[in-house]
């Protein structure tokens, strides 16, 4: 029989569930047995393998993180662990092995598709840091998530006439920052793609401040740095206590929002019609609208650039 493998590595991103979701039911479809893989490439290694039914995935489309468990694998990036996952990979005679998670578990897909395991790579993370595709699974539900969080701050902050500095994840990417910022009215976003000073920061509070704002929330992206060190540096200049937050690893979870859940079942039916099709050594990319396959090598590259003119005048309109 036909047989089709899928892993969830790296960092988890909601909805997630919802691609395994449709993968194994498209898979069912097509014919194909679907073999869950446990915890990443860490379960290649290790052979735990989960043959996955349709019973295994019914309700899961409402449910953040991942079944099938996730992990950072550093076995797999010796050559003794990398070696092992795809000598079990070919005694398990895949077709195909479907991998869900961001960009460096895309580059652990390139690998195993260059030792000759055909891959696909769906990509999930709540960065949105791959530059091929608009959209990665994930990344609607966490801006939803921010901006709730981001609401919440206003709240207190309203009513204390605060500062509030909140630190949002991204690693190196500005994308939630900015999206979760600009939903929420935050006064000032700092993200590492465009380059703001410190008089930049301190002459955008004071102006906000003057124009008798209850309160004033700056967004930081951790990647452009910390809560703390903005904070500090607003009531070092300003004289104003400001408040600094971490927002931390709350973004992760939540129920996954109707655009992820959408976007994640169109992802897991176009990587099982491309398997089916023979297909494989891409990513399945979501581009002005439509659903591409991009060979793995290119979908590896993490998008470097924000939409800086809105960005810019984003930061102006919002005092
Ligand atoms: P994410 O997929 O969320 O970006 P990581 O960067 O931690 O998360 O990658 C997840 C796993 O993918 C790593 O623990 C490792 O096993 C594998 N991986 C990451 N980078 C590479 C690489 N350059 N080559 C092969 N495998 C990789």
């Amino acid at each position: 029989m036909r047989k089709l493998a899928i892993l969830t590595s790296g960092g988890d991103a909601p909805a997630m569930n919802a691609c395994i979701r449709a993968v194994v039911r498209c898979g069912e479809e097509f014919g194909f047995k679907v073999v869950g893989v446990i915890n990443g490439y860490q379960g290649l290694i290790e052979e735990n393998f989960k043959p996955l039914e349709l019973k295994d995935v019914d309700g899961i489309i409402t449910q953040s993180g991942t079944i099938l468990k996730t992990s950072r694998c550093d076995d797999f990036m010796t050559e003794k662990g990398f070696n092992r996952a795809v000598q079990n990979a070919k005694k398990q005679n895949f077709e195909c092995l479907i991998v869900l998670g961001g960009d460096g578990s895309l580059k652990g897909a390139e690998r195993l598709q260059k030792a000759g395991i055909n891959t696909i790579g769906i990509p999930c993370t709540i960065d949105n840091d791959i530059k091929s595709t608009d959209l990665t699974i994930g990344f609607s539900t966490a801006v939803n998530t921010v901006m709730g969080l981001l609401g919440n701050i206003r709240d207190t902050s309203s009513s204390h006439g605060r500062i509030c500095v909140v630190q949002v994840m991204g690693r190196a990417s500005g994308e939630l920052a900015f999206n979760a910022g600009m939903a929420s009215g935050a006064e000032l976003i700092l993200v590492p793609e465009v380059k703001t000073s410190e008089n930049e920061i301190i002459d955008k509070v004071q102006k906000s401040i003057g124009v008798g704002e209850k309160s004033v929330i700056v967004v930081v992206a951790e990647g452009f740095g910390t809560a703390k060190d903005v904070a500090s540096k607003i009531k070092e200049k300003i004289g104003i206590e400001a408040k600094d937050v971490d927002l931390g690893y709350v973004q992760r979870g939540g129920l996954p929002v109707a655009e992820d859940r959408i976007l994640a079942t169109k992802m897991g039916i176009t990587a099982v019609s491309m398997a089916n099709a023979g297909e494989s050594g891409v990513a399945v990319c979501y581009k002005n609208g439509k659903m591409r396959g991009v060979p793995l090598p290119q979908a590896t590259k993490k998008r470097t650039a924000i939409d800086t003119e809105t960005f810019k005048i984003n930061n102006i309109i919002s005092v």
